[in-house]
């Protein structure tokens, strides 16, 4: 089975209602306006917009996410939101473990993990987000670094049809700074070498490996080419309806 190419924003914690209801707004027109695409498209606004977003996408072949989620279906965890919340309102997607998440909220593979699971089981589709820091770049622990975080934060029952994966350099985003296309594909085949002693062989062959890290409309066709590259999720990007679906097009979508 082909992989899909997905083309994910990640809009993170920008747009207040107006700005979000208009970029959706925006990007269900391009999208409509081609009408067939060789890909499959996913926004991930901030919770607080992601009902208006819902309906501005209406018609369009645009799939919602969240950015995050908890592990529990319900219960004291305040300012938390579970996956069957997110399930209700029309996401299929949550991302999972993004490196903010991890710097910030000090999330570990084990949590990731938790909620990966939690979200599967609801049938929400996960993005799990693993990368080095520059520090671990620059100590050659790459490879190393993105094999623990994909033996840690991925379930052991994780298949294709419910998990993609996001290698995200943490010191490629939102910098403007990015690896080479040969660094890219060479952390691409690991990952994929690592999900086969995860999840097996045929699971990871057919499991999307998408690379983030500020991709813009020039690099896309660079990045999203390589053989092990399945897509990008997309943050500054994604907030400008040209770009984001400039992407998609020069990636040959
Ligand atoms: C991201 O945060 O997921 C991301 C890739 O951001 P940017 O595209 O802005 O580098």
């Amino acid at each position: 089975m082909a992989r899909k190419t997905l083309i994910a924003g990640n809009w993170k914690m920008n747009g207040l209602l107006a700005d979000g209801v208009d970029l959706a707004k925006g990007i269900n027109t391009a999208v409509k306006s081609k009408g067939k695409w060789n890909c499959e498209f996913l926004v991930c606004p901030p919770f607080t917009l992601l009902t208006s977003v819902k309906k501005a996408l209406r018609g369009a072949k645009v799939a919602l996410g969240a950015q995050d989620c908890h592990f529990a279906e319900k219960g004291a965890h305040t300012g938390d939101i579970s996956p069957v919340m997110l399930k209700e309102i029309g996401c299929s997607y949550v991302i999972l473990g993004h490196s903010e998440r991890r710097a910030d909220h000090g999330e570990s593979n084990e949590l990731i993990n938790k909620k990966a699971v939690a979200a599967h089981q609801q049938g929400l589709k996960t993005i799990i987000c693993i990368g080095e820091t520059e520090a671990e770049r620059d100590a050659g622990k790459t490879i190393n670094v993105c094999t623990l975080q994909i033996a840690g934060s991925v379930p052991d029952d994780a298949t294709a049809a419910d998990t993609v994966i996001a290698y995200e350099p943490v010191w490629a985003i939102g910098t403007g700074k990015t690896p080479t296309a040969k660094d890219v594909e060479e952390v691409h085949a690991a990952v994929r070498k690592a999900l086969a002693k995860k999840i097996g062989k045929g699971n990871a062959n057919k499991m999307r490996i998408l690379y983030g890290g500020s991709v813009k409309p020039g690099n896309a066709k660079e990045f999203l080419s390589l053989p092990d590259v399945d897509g990008a999720l997309i943050g500054g990007a994604s907030l400008k309806v040209a770009d984001f679906l400039g992407i998609a097009e020069n990636a040959g979508c």
